[in-house]
């Protein structure tokens, strides 16, 4: 069985070929490159949003539960129109502004057991790959100047308009679907580049002074990490148009080659069956709900267990029963740690457990159906009931269905909830980083470097340059 995968490229859903050339064996395919787009950081993220990062730490962990290897990458957008509205509001930098919001949705991210990924790069560090791909692309005569802004020339970019199989010609002039704009030649060109305004932050670059538009920072981002095509890329479908269109227009002008083998696109969450929205009262961040007395433990439930590509709507019901199927899971477990029964692992259970993995496994590699995994993991536990009701499981069964509960776990992430209990730090992970970061120092890639301190300190570990090398500790 191969794992496959919806394309919202090719509306299929296809074999997962990491690099893109076959191979005999899971364990001989490089890296799954994969990048996500992360937050704006200007407040606080709403749990539709925690449904879109939810859903990419269940696809990262089920890639690794397969025995691939994944170089995930999250952005953080720390430079937009609103991150520098909400500092000059607050008088603060906007660098003071972005770095509080971005502390926060990590600690949200841990709450809802999210792994760290490989990179989170920021939008304000990554202005010399942004420099690159501009120039590249006016190089090639697909950019004009407008009022002191850059402007993509979407009619020299044949292909546009495949992501979201538009019709070029009904997106017509006079429609703005970009509020991100100043003024161009045609409605569906976009600012790769904007001129500075009084008072808001800019950068030097060959071709003036200014800011970047919000598309260019994840071409950006994608080429500096990663170099070339990439296996996935994810986002909620709101972004399918424009930002994903023109994410491939800019970076497949630039440097003629695929940008992206597979975009997955995950629907929205709804709320009580509306549109989130602060008029409508219906806005929840995490925090508002974990102030409600929630558990992150229910809302991580909540939001993996329906499949990515259908809606999701959150109600006040649905968390208490995504509570009660935790209960049962409890309950389960508690049985499990009463069994005294002497004598070896017998086969049935083997059998049962054997089972089990399979069909959840069969389940996952069909799109991430993990609506069908968790209806195998609930007949799994009813049929190890019925043994323990005849008791015919032993103490040494009982471990090897916890065993089996555990692998499974690595993908859901929802049975053994602990975050924060060892402080969610993996310890080997932070010292490959700070091994990686003086590598990067060593090769004069300081860019990498620097991010390596930034994505740990957003986490809380601190990094301590030595004589003797770099230490690291717990922010208090
Ligand atoms: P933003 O910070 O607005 O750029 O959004 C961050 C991520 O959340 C993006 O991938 C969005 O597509 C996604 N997103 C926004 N609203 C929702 C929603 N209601 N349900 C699921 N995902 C969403
Ligand atoms: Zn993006």
């Amino acid at each position: 069985m191969a794992l496959r995968l919806y394309n919202t490229l090719s509306g299929l859903a296809e074999e997962f070929v990491p690099g893109g050339v076959k191979k005999e064996s899971i364990s001989e395919y490089p890296p799954a490159s994969i990048y996500s787009c992360g937050p704006t950081v200007y407040g606080y993220a709403h749990i539709g949003n925690f449904r879109t990062f939810a859903f990419n730490d269940l696809l990262r962990r089920y890639l690794k539960f397969r025995g691939y290897r994944v170089d995930h990458a999250m952005n953080i957008t720390d430079v937009d129109d609103k991150t520098i509205a909400g500092a000059a509001r607050e008088g603060v930098s906007l660098s003071e502004y972005t770095a509080r919001y971005t502390s926060i949705f990590f600690e949200d991210l841990a709450a809802l057991n999210i792994e760290p990924v490989e990179h989170n790069p920021r939008a304000t560090e990554s202005i010399d790959a942004m420099i690159d791909i501009v120039s590249r692309l006016n190089e090639k005569g697909i950019v004009y100047e407008k009022d002191g802004s850059l402007y993509f020339s979407i009619a020299k970019f044949e292909p546009y308009g495949r992501l979201s199989r538009l019709d070029t010609r009904e997106v017509k002039s006079g429609l703005r679907y970009d509020t991100d704009e100043y003024s161009k030649e045609d409605a569906r060109d976009f600012a790769l580049w904007k001129a500075p305004r009084e008072g808001e932050p800019y950068w030097d670059t060959p071709f003036g002074r200014g800011r970047p538009g919000w598309h260019i920072e994840c071409s950006a981002m994608v080429r500096r990490i990663f170099g070339g095509t990439i296996d996935i890329h994810t986002g909620g479908v709101d972004l399918i148009f424009p930002h994903h269109e023109n994410e491939i227009a800019q970076s497949e002008a630039a440097y003629g080659e695929p940008f992206v083998r597979r975009w997955i696109h995950v629907e929205h969450l709804l709320v009580e069956g509306s549109k989130m929205s602060k008029s409508l009262g219906n806005f929840y961040t995490l925090r508002d709900l974990l102030e409600k007395g929630h558990s992150p433990r229910a809302i991580r439930y909540l939001l993996v267990s329906a499949h990515y590509r259908k809606q999701l709507n959150f109600t006040f019901e649905g968390l208490a029963q995504a509570d009660s199927a935790l209960a049962r899971i409890d309950n389960f477990l508690l049985r499990l740690g009463e069994i005294r029964t002497g004598g070896d692992a017998n086969e049935e259970s083997a059998g049962l457990i054997a089972g089990f993995i399979e069909r959840f496994t069969a389940d996952m590699d069909d799109d991430l159906n993990v609506s069908g995994a968790l209806g195998r993991l609930f007949e799994f536990l009813h049929e190890v009931n019925a043994l323990i009701d005849r008791g015919a499981l032993s103490k040494a069964d009982a471990g090897r269905v916890i065993d089996a509960l555990r692998r499974v776990d690595t993908v859901l992430g929802v049975i053994f909830f602990t975050p924060g209990e060892d402080d969610g730090i993996d310890v080997e992970r932070v010292e490959r980083l700070i091994e990686e970061r003086r590598e990067s120092k060593k090769s004069k890639n300081f860019a990498r470097a620097d991010e390596i301190r930034a994505t740990l300190e957003a986490e809380g570990i601190i990094l301590e340059d030595t004589k003797d090398g770099t230490r690291w500790k717990r922010k208090r």
